[in-house]
């Protein structure tokens, strides 16, 4: 496959070993870890002067448009380890009649539903199950809203691993449906994701599975970081004033710091770093409250509700990595209404024919109330996720209809 051209041959990798995010404690590479110690996330640690020895910017501009074009900044050791389903570049993508509308001088997205699952689940998952592989894991499970667990089942089966996925009794079908299709054995539960979680833990001994579990494992956060490196190349090594990231579990907002930071040691960018804005529904917003709190926990969210269902997590275990990320960063947390939400994907999808998940118009919806709250101003170059396809979620009906046997009455059809 000439987009996995990159991949023919090993490369070294340059991780140095792995930390707790709270502690600091120091944890060897190479081995399968879960969570810390402290019961907190991993992340991997690399040796960053070593790839800025290794790799300069024109030979990365020259090779294929895919997420593994940034190898040396990924843990996999051995290339036949990788589990691939071409994990291209996504297009950043102007959204102007919708700025116009809001008086912004230009409103950008991020269009992450162009992805394989249709999600950028998919970058995640591809990075966690090439390492399980890479371990010598043969079975995995997590809890999921969805998009996650079709990324899983997806590069699952891809990798020859037994995938168990548990998600939420009113999860849409097409997700549950993806999952099963996809080769994953699969469970609908009586609660939200944080009850299928604990089940996913609770099967640990019995089943001898490696819980996938958003930040429960060390290598997803890997995977989204290259929506930062990502972004930056895609801006000539340059970032977006402040991002917009619809935040559930967070790991894309802590991977894309996690990102910027790198390139920033490394040289590679300069000046400030984005703000980074997380951006939850007001049904479903445990970070939102612990940032207005000004704590670094966030306690458990009851009854969460939204339409917006990837980022309905009422509990997320790296609360401290987002809230410290919007802290550093000078962003801040909004929490924004299922209405405005609906009202944002149909403004967009009308204005610019872009059509957003609902995750993705909660980001639009959080712009817009910045702007009218003073958070953010017109001219700041803003950047908005989508992170999923809008054809995986019910749709508002359109149910005209004409009868091919009758006279079509074209007054009617002009005025519709
Ligand atoms: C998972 C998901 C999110 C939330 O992403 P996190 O990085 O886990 O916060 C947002 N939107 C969609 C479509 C998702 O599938």
């Amino acid at each position: 496959m000439e987009h996995l051209r990159n991949l023919t041959e090993d490369r070294p990798t340059f991780v140095t070993h792995l930390e707790c995010g709270a502690t600091g404690e120091r944890y060897e590479a190479d081995v399968l870890h879960g969570l810390s110690a402290a019961g907190k996330p991993l992340l991997v640690k690399y040796d960053l002067d070593g790839i800025a020895g290794a790799l300069d910017k024109e030979t990365l501009a020259k090779r294929p448009p895919d997420l593994w074009r940034y190898r040396e900044f990924l843990p996999v050791r051995k290339t036949e380890n990788i589990v691939s389903l071409v994990e291209e570049m996504t297009p950043i993508v102007p959204i102007d009649a919708t700025a116009a509308e809001t008086g912004s001088s230009s409103l950008l997205v991020k269009d992450e539903g162009r992805l394989p699952t249709g999600s950028f689940k998919a970058r995640g998952l591809c990075m966690a199950v090439s390492m399980a592989k890479e371990l010598g894991k043969t079975r995995i499970a997590m809890p999921t809203n969805g998009n996650a667990g079709a990324a899983l089942a997806a590069y699952g089966s891809r990798a020859g691993l037994e995938s168990y996925v548990f998600c939420p009794a009113d999860t849409p079908e097409v997700n549950v449906r993806e999952i099963a299709l996809q080769g994953a054995k699969v469970w609908r539960v009586n609660g939200l994701i944080n009850d299928c979680g604990r089940i996913v833990g609770e099967g640990k001994e019995a089943m001898d599975w490696f819980d996938i579990s958003t930040l429960k494992e060390p290598y997803r956060i890997e995977g989204k970081k290259t929506m930062g490196l990502e972004l930056a190349e895609q801006m000539g090594w340059e970032t977006p004033d402040v991002i917009f990231y619809p935040t559930g579990g967070g790991t894309g907002l802590i991977g894309m710091w996690k990102a910027f930071n790198e390139l920033r040691e490394m040289g590679w960018i300069t000046g400030d770093l984005p703000r980074m804005v997380a951006v939850q529904a007001e049904g479903c917003a445990p970070i939102v409250k612990a940032w207005q709190d000004g704590v670094d926990h966030a306690d458990l969210w009851e009854d969460a509700s939204t339409i917006a269902s990837g980022i309905r997590v009422p509990v997320a275990i790296g609360d401290f990595l987002i809230l410290g990320a919007v802290r550093e960063s000078n962003g801040f947390a909004i929490a924004v209404p299922d209405d405005e939400i609906q009202d944002a994907q149909e403004r967009i999808a009308a204005n610019d024919g872009l059509l957003m998940g609902p995750e993705g118009a909660a980001t639009y919806a959080g712009y817009k109330a910045a702007l009218e709250q003073g958070l953010v101003d017109p001219g700041e170059r803003a950047l908005l996720f989508n992170c999923g396809t809008g054809l995986k979620y019910p749709m508002p009906p359109a149910d005209q209809a004409i009868n091919k046997d009758l006279p079509i009455d074209w007054d009617e059809i002009g005025s519709a």
